[in-house]
């Protein structure tokens, strides 16, 4: 018999009319023949009324208590679910996240899943119940109640969905699928039919909160393929599967996180660990950094920039502050007023001028960009949030994502292309299954013969990025990793970019006529260069990987000169002379996590 899970987010259970609803979807499934495992969220607002309650009482909530309040919301509507399935002449038994063995770790608030016993919930099933489990929390080894993170019963549905392993797992939700940016912020958005896995992880990360990032983490670890769909009709909705929509579209999404601070530490001595010190303080607090930017200043010293979500900024700048001396920098500054807007797309990496189509929709919408990240699948800038609005419509607009590719294809298309394929990853054989959620490790990898050029006293003002982008894709030379970062004195900021090694020449020239345009300070080019990616699944909300590769580096005595981080990907640029040492001591430092 098939089983389907089928999770229903907080509107899609905010009154008694829609428990009703979504206990008919599960009794109409159930009658067509299916087991049928739901997983239910708080009703409607009622986590952040809870959350509310918590912040009128006191400051900073202990963690513990906090989890203990918000697992109530969860439920109060398994057991509203189950009565309302009882009461349409059906059977159904409400199970805690504690009684369907949702076994955690004990970071609160910010649990990961270690194991799930499916036991009860098969017996259950068996005997013909549809089983109504609580999404967003766990149970520690002692037994504490845990939540997995905001938005996080996405995460229990497609790991329950994993582990019984369900023919389907729908998530009933507001919208009628993924759309190609948040519909709310922009009603010209378009509804995918398929995204692929990488490009959901990668958007959801940035800020697409359709989807909790790490159910898509399971999803594509265990190829558990999503439908995403409306609660309030039955319509089809997205596929989120191993493929992406289309083979020749650059960008397929783009996403913006309203709610971004920017940090840059000044002075930092330019020698191998310091980074490293001061990034394991910041993961030690669970803390995820994003468009790490270390550019090396005047005299050896070197500024490191960041962005952290701005409501962990607080505990940033104290984790920061409390190794200061130790790291022997000058200072911190910092900025709340940013937000982060963000490109994505698996075809991009063999494309050229994606960037420079970004950077130009900015300009030309008079958004300034205060810093860049690109990694493989996804451009990131910063920009000033009072320019968010307008920069994500620029950038929506720019790459056509309101239009449907020519190539794109439906999911029965895909589907029938498959043929006899296996959906199931090989990965799902050769995972642990007492530590569900841990870092999984594919490769660790070298690209040699690279080359970084990098341009000084840029100017932070719009079209400056345009223009240099432009003007060397114009000279026909193809780049790879882009960072722009703080100077750290006097609000101009250091582009840097990395080429293939025979580019340099050219590359070089090209820097100088844009730095001569825009009156820039240097331009340098350092040859000899490797790239060490590291690559995976976890990568960013594992947040001591980036950690555990400067720490390695720095044991090593490899500096670092740039580095970037997706959801895919980790990508240090070192000393080409260094880079199979770096490999092989990275490979023995993940031993645990590589596949
Ligand atoms: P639920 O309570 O069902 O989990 P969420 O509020 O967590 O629902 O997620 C649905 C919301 O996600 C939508 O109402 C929409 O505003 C927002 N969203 C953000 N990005 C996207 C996107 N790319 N596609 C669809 N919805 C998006
Ligand atoms: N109720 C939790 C939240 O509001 C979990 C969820 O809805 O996914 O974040
Ligand atoms: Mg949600």
């Amino acid at each position: 018999m098939s089983l389907i899970v089928q999770k229903f987010g907080g509107t899609s259970v905010a009154d008694v009319e829609k428990i009703q609803a979504a206990a008919r979807k599960a009794i109409r499934a159930q009658r067509q023949g299916h087991e049928v495992v739901m997983v239910v969220s708080a009703m409607g607002k009622n986590t952040d009324a809870l959350l509310g309650l918590a912040g009128e009482i006191c400051d900073h909530p202990p963690a513990r208590e906090m989890d203990m309040l918000l697992s109530t919301g969860e439920q109060v509507s398994v057991a509203l679910v189950a009565m309302a399935i009882h009461a349409l002449g059906a059977k159904a038994v409400s199970l805690t996240g504690g009684q369907i063995g949702m076994k955690t770790d004990n970071s609160f608030s910010k649990a990961r899943i270690q194991s799930i016993s499916t036991e009860r919930i098969q017996g259950l099933l068996s005997d013909g119940n549809i089983v109504v489990a609580a999404g967003f929390q766990g149970i520690d080894d002692d037994l504490n109640i845990t939540t997995l993170g905001r938005g996080g019963s996405d995460t229990t549905a497609v790991a329950l969905a994993a582990v019984l392993g369900a023919d389907a797992c729908e998530i009933y939700t507001d919208v009628d699928g993924v759309y190609t940016t948040d519909p709310r912020l922009l009603p010209e958005a378009r509804r995918v039919d398929v995204i692929s896995y990488d490009e959901m992880l990668e958007l959801a990360s940035l800020g697409a909160g359709v989807m909790h990032s790490r159910s898509i983490e399971f999803a594509k670890k265990f190829g558990v393929p999503i439908h995403v769909r409306s609660s309030f009709s039955d319509t089809e909705g997205t596929m989120i599967v191993a493929e992406a929509e289309s083979q020749t579209q650059p960008v397929s999404g783009a996403a913006m996180t309203p709610d971004e601070a920017r940090v840059t530490v000044i002075g930092v001595p330019d020698v191998p660990g310091k980074s490293q010190q001061i990034f394991s303080a910041i993961a030690a607090c669970k803390i995820a950094v994003d468009m790490v930017v270390q550019n090396v200043g005047k005299s050896g010293r070197a500024n490191v920039s960041f962005t952290v979500p701005s409501g962990e900024l607080e505990a940033t700048l104290a984790a920061v502050q409390a190794v200061m001396e130790a790291v022997g920098a000058d200072s911190i500054t910092h900025d709340d007023q940013v937000s982060k807007v963000s490109v994505v797309g698996s075809n991009m990496a063999t494309q050229t001028s994606v960037a420079s189509r970004m950077f130009r929709a900015l300009a030309n919408a008079g958004v300034n960009i205060h810093m860049i990240t690109t990694s493989e699948i996804k451009i990131s800038t910063l920009v000033p949030k009072s320019q968010a609005a307008i920069a994500l419509r620029a950038v929506h607009e720019a790459f056509d994502l309101h239009q449907r590719p020519q190539d794109a294809q439906s999911w029965s298309e895909i589907k029938k292309d498959r043929g006899d394929k296996a959906d199931v990853d090989t990965l799902v054989s050769r995972l642990r299954d007492d530590a569900l959620e841990a870092l999984t490790l594919t490769g660790i990898s070298i690209t040699d013969k690279q080359a970084r050029v990098t341009l000084h006293g840029v100017p932070d003002e719009p079209g400056i990025a345009a223009d240099m982008f432009e003007t060397i894709g114009a000279a026909g030379i193809f780049i790879d990793m882009i960072v722009q970062g703080y100077d750290g004195d006097g609000g101009s900021t250091s582009v840097s970019f990395t080429v293939d090694d025979t580019a340099l020449q050219a590359s070089l020239e090209v820097a100088q006529t844009i730095l001569e345009k825009h009156n820039m300070r240097d331009v340098q080019g350092g040859k000899e260069i490797a790239k060490v990616t590291v690559s995976g699944i976890g990568l960013r909300s594992h947040t001591h990987v980036a950690t555990m590769l400067f720490q390695q580096l720095a044991e090593d005595a490899i500096n670092v000169e740039m580095i970037n981080t997706s959801e895919l990907q980790v990508n240090a640029v070192i000393d080409a002379k260094r880079a199979d040492d770096a490999a092989e001591d990275l490979k023995r430092a993940f031993a645990d996590s590589l596949l």
